[in-house]
């Protein structure tokens, strides 16, 4: 029996999904704490956050375009030297390339609406509550104010999912207004995601979907209770096993890997293909 401190003492967004999506990933990274490198895609959208943060702590008209490129300049040399983004090892050239991707996704914004007319209540505010029975922490990326009532927002800088995957991230954003609900009082009258370089997807908060939402976590978080008390991480495998960074230590993983290298399903930008090349 594995010791109940392995339970985590919170669950978030994040985690629930990773435990959902294969218990066996969601160990390897909570439990057994290896490192899970983020990757390039993770960081460009890492330092579009940091930039937009910024830039919405700043007084309404001074949310300019201009403001953006000063920020993005005066943040780069703090971003360059963390150890994340230099693990990358970017040469000069794909060092341009990750910086015009990352101000794709920052300019973007202004496609989508224009910042210097949103009203800012906080930017990366920490919720940390209690939904249904699950301790719950949450970070979210903006709350905006309109028309006295609260919208939640959550940027993506990837590309819009498809529907299976897009109620992963439907999920987490409602449960974000959970959260907030819980912790102000206030019902958001919307649950936002902002994918920076195409659309927005705007959820109208209701009862009944944050019912659903923390049902859901729910769920996940008597299932996790379940697995850390037998010590049972049963892996999952599918296609995320191509980005996986666990992979190599799968015997599943590696066989999903195969199995979809043989079949033709196997991405060939997908990290975890070296494992089978
Ligand atoms: S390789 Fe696939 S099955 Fe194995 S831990 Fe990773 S996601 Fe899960």
């Amino acid at each position: 029996m594995v010791p109940v401190a392995d339970l985590p003492a919170y669950l978030s967004p994040s985690s629930a999904s990773s435990f959902d999506g294969c218990p066996r990933r969601w160990k390897s990274k909570y439990v057994d704490r290896l490192p899970e490198p983020s990757g390039e895609a993770a960081l460009v959208g890492s330092f579009a956050h940091l930039v937009l943060e910024h830039l919405c702590q700043l007084q309404g008209p001074e949310r300019t375009l201009d403001s953006a490129k000063t920020l993005a300049r005066a943040l780069w040399e703090g971003f360059e030297a963390d150890e994340d983004y230099r693990s990358l090892e970017l040469d000069a050239d794909a060092s341009r390339a990750f910086r015009w991707n990352a101000w794709q996704c920052i300019a973007g914004l202004w496609t989508l609406e224009d910042p210097a007319h949103v009203e800012v209540v906080s930017t990366e505010e920490k919720v940390r509550t209690t939904l249904g029975e699950v301790p719950f922490v949450g970070i979210i990326d903006r709350v905006d104010q309109v028309n006295d009532e609260l919208v939640v927002t959550d940027y993506k800088s990837g590309t819009l999912p498809g529907i299976r995957w897009r109620d992963d991230k439907i999920q987490q954003v409602l449960l974000y207004a959970a959260a907030l609900y819980e912790e102000t009082g206030e019902m958001p009258r919307s649950a936002r995601l902002i994918y920076l370089k195409q659309s927005i997807v705007d959820i109208p908060v209701t009862q009944v979907k944050l019912d659903e939402a923390v049902s859901q976590l729910s769920e996940s978080w008597q299932t996790l209770g379940e697995a850390c008390g037998s010590d049972t991480f049963d892996a999952k495998p599918g296609v995320l096993c191509g980005w996986c960074p666990f992979a190599d230590r799968c015997p599943e993983g590696r066989a999903e890997l195969t199995r979809r290298e043989a079949a033709g399903k196997l991405p060939a930008h997908a990290p975890a293909r070296s494992l089978v090349a």
